[in-house]
Parts: C-alpha cells; structure tokens; sequence
C-alpha cells in the first residue's frame, strides 16, 4: 500500500543551491509512472524501502489520489569525464584542446579534483541524472561518491601507448579499483592510439567492464592503418612510440576486435569515423555505444548514423562527455540535441537511448524502475497525456521537479 502521495523535504541543509536533501520517502502516486519508454502505469504507484530500494510498482487504486506528476526513470549519462573543467578559452581543434585539458589537469591538486568531481556531481544531478559512466583518471572520484551516492559504473582510465606486457600488467593491477564507492568498477583503456596492445589485452584480461574512445577522429583511422599523421608525431614528441613500431592496419574497430577487446560488454564512445563493416562488427559483437551530442555541437562535427545503428540492434547511449567539450553537464540539454540532430527519432526512442541504453552501456541495472533495483527517478509535472510529457521531456520544454537518488528526495529548483 502506498503510505503518503508526497515527496517531504526533512531537516537537512541543502547541499547545494537549487536542491535540498530530505527524508527518505516511502511511496508516491502519481498520473505516470514510467518503468521505462515502453511501459507507463497511468495512473501509479512505485513504492521503496528504507534502504531505497525499489519494492512495489503497480496501478494506482481509484481511492488513492495521484499527484499531477510523471515519473520517469532516473537518466543515465554514459560517458562523462567528472574531473575536467571548462578551458580558459574555448579550443576546437582536437589535438590543441587536448594540449590544453592536460595542461589544465596538471595545474589541479587532488582536493581540485575531488571538488571539481563533486560540483560535476550535483551538476548532473540537477538534470535528472541518477547513474554515470565516469572516466575517471586520478583515482579522486570515489572520494565525491561518499558525498553524493551516484550510481553507474567508475572506469579507472588507462593510457600508455609505449607499455609492454610486465608495465600493462602492473598498471592494471594498480588502477583496477578496489572500491568504486556507489558504483561499479571498470577499466577504460583510453583510445587505440593511446594505448598499446599489451594494455588493451591486460584490461580485458581483468575486467570485462570496458569503456574505450574509438574511432573519434580520421587523423585516428589515419595513423592505425599507416603509422603515420599527427598522432604518430605526437607520440614521437612524447617518446611513447615504441622502437620499429608497425601499425596495425586497419581501422579503430578492426583492431580493438583482433585485440579482443570488441565484445558484449564493451562500451565504444564517440563512433564518428566507423569504416565499412565496422557496423556490423559491433552489433555482431553486441557492443554498446555512446555518443555524446554536446562534444558533437562543440567540434563541429557531423552527427553519426545513431538510426542505423539502432535498426541493427546497437545500444546506443548517450553522454556528456566533460565540462571542456560541453556547456554543461546536462542530461536535458543532451535529450534536446539528440532530438535536434537525430528528428527521425520518436521521443520514446530518444528516452530510451538516456535510460535502458545507458544501463547496457554500463552493463548495470540502470536506466528503468524494476522491483530489487534502487530507487532512482525523476519527477515532471504531468501534462495532458504522457505523450504530451514525454515530448516536452525530451525537447527541455519542462523542468525536473525532485530526483529521487537511492530512495533520497532531492528538490530541484532550477533545472535549466
Ligand atoms: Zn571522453
């Protein structure tokens, strides 16, 4: 039985401006409840315990009054770099703004990036965003977990492009995380061209949870199939190209198969430069991938085909990516260029690629409510009928109203 149709703030300070922590909610009835884009309980009930989990769904009964609300299943964001920080100047040619985020990293203390991981947090939390692919690459991410429980999966990220088997295998050892805090542990090997064979094979050899840049650029295609362009020179610079270095031959996704790398639970990120048969490959595979508007809109770039990948079985996610490729960290403004890039896209198509997507991205029981799983959603203000929300929803046109994060309200303000 559904005990109180309200979401109570309790006595706790706000953590931060626009959404204050309250008490842990029991139940809440309202006009829709969405387990996921295929599924709408008109009106319900979703029920959690104090644990915040989730453990009851169901119709609401005719004597129980339903708020004019929707809820929605919190939103996944696939793949996001918490750490980063906007740059100083916006930069948008691909290896300079590399130059400038790792310069900008070093300038950062481990509380910089504890703080900048936790503001990220809230950030996200504000859009709606309950669970998170995080790329983290100093470890410090873990350390904002305490303070803001988010779900999703923490991929320690890996680089080294001169490594052999004895180094790949000790820095596996070392970054492979004993404590992921509220999420899940994973690797993430950053790029093909950042990263050796023997550690893209000693990352696979651990985990099975893998978060890999692949294909973003040509320049990126270039130098896998010849040895030689702009990333051949910069690892050249950095003294990470190895002595009678040969490359591969082939494309991104070519390689990461023959390295056994292209596999179920791999989340490919970004997916701008596919090959022919790339394609097939990764839904043969059955690998996930994210792509991340906001980068797309920052470069300049052309939007991949995420309907023809989608028509071939492809979960396809959707991600920030970070502040220093972004305007922000929004889940809703993602939604909104989806909408805008991919029109051919229902708005159910597009939720679903920021709910269940995202939980096969992460390879985690993200993305829809179902009995046993967190208490993780959103609330709008219901419109007409859910078609009418759903669409409003996608398109940004109407603020989150709570987030409720493992069974805990969070008042939203400003959402925008
Ligand atoms: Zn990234």
């Amino acid at each position: 039985m559904c005990l109180a149709p309200s979401l109570t703030s309790g006595g706790r300070q706000p953590t931060h401006p626009g959404a204050s922590l309250g008490t842990r909610a029991k139940s809440l009835v309202a006009r829709y409840v969405a387990l996921d884009a295929d599924t709408v309980l008109s009106p319900g009930c979703i029920h959690w315990d104090a644990s915040g989990r989730i453990v009851g769904l169901r119709r609401a009964r005719k004597s129980e009054r339903a708020l004019d609300l929707a809820v929605l299943p919190g939103l996944v964001n696939a793949h996001a770099h918490l750490q980063l920080e906007p740059l100083d100047q916006p930069v948008r040619a691909f290896l300079p703004w590399v130059a400038a985020v790792i310069a900008s990293r070093g300038e950062r203390s481990a509380a910089d990036h504890r703080r900048i991981a936790l503001h990220s947090l809230r950030e996200l939390l504000r859009s709606g965003t309950t669970a998170i692919g995080e790329i983290d690459s100093t470890g410090h991410t873990v350390a904002a977990l305490r303070r803001l429980p988010m779900a999703g999966r923490c991929f320690r990220e890996l680089t080294g492009f001169h490594l052999q088997q004895r180094e790949a295998r000790a820095l596996v050892r070392e970054r492979f995380p004993s404590d992921a805090g509220s999420m899940l542990p994973g690797l993430s090997p950053h790029a093909p061209y950042s990263v050796s064979p023997d550690l893209m094979r000693a990352a696979a050899a651990r985990t099975r949870n893998l978060a890999i840049h692949c294909a973003e650029l040509p320049e990126e295609q270039q130098f896998l199939r010849t040895g030689r362009g702009v990333f051949a020179d910069l690892l050249r610079k950095l003294g990470r190209l190895p002595e009678g270095f040969r490359a591969p031959g082939c494309g991104a996704v070519r390689w990461l198969e023959q390295l056994g790398v292209l596999r179920a639970s791999t989340q490919l990120v970004h997916c701008q430069e596919l090959e022919r048969g790339d394609v097939a490959r990764i839904a043969a595979a059955g690998a996930s991938i994210a792509v991340c508007p906001g980068t797309i809109d920052y470069f300049e770039r052309t939007p991949p085909p995420v309907s023809k990948w989608r028509q071939l079985g492809i979960p396809v996610a959707l991600g920030t990516d970070s502040h220093a490729s972004n305007r922000g960290l929004s889940m809703r403004r993602e939604l909104a260029l989806a909408a805008a890039f991919w029109p051919e896209l229902a708005p159910k198509e597009l939720l679903r690629m920021a709910t269940e997507s995202g939980g096969r991205a992460l390879n985690g029981p993200f993305g829809g409510l179902r009995r046993g799983r967190r208490a993780d959603f959103l609330t709008v203000a219901a419109q007409a009928s859910w078609s009418d929300t759903l669409s409003a929803f996608v398109h940004n046109l109407l603020p989150v109203s709570g987030v409720v994060l493992a069974g805990m309200t969070h008042r939203i303000h400003a959402d925008r």
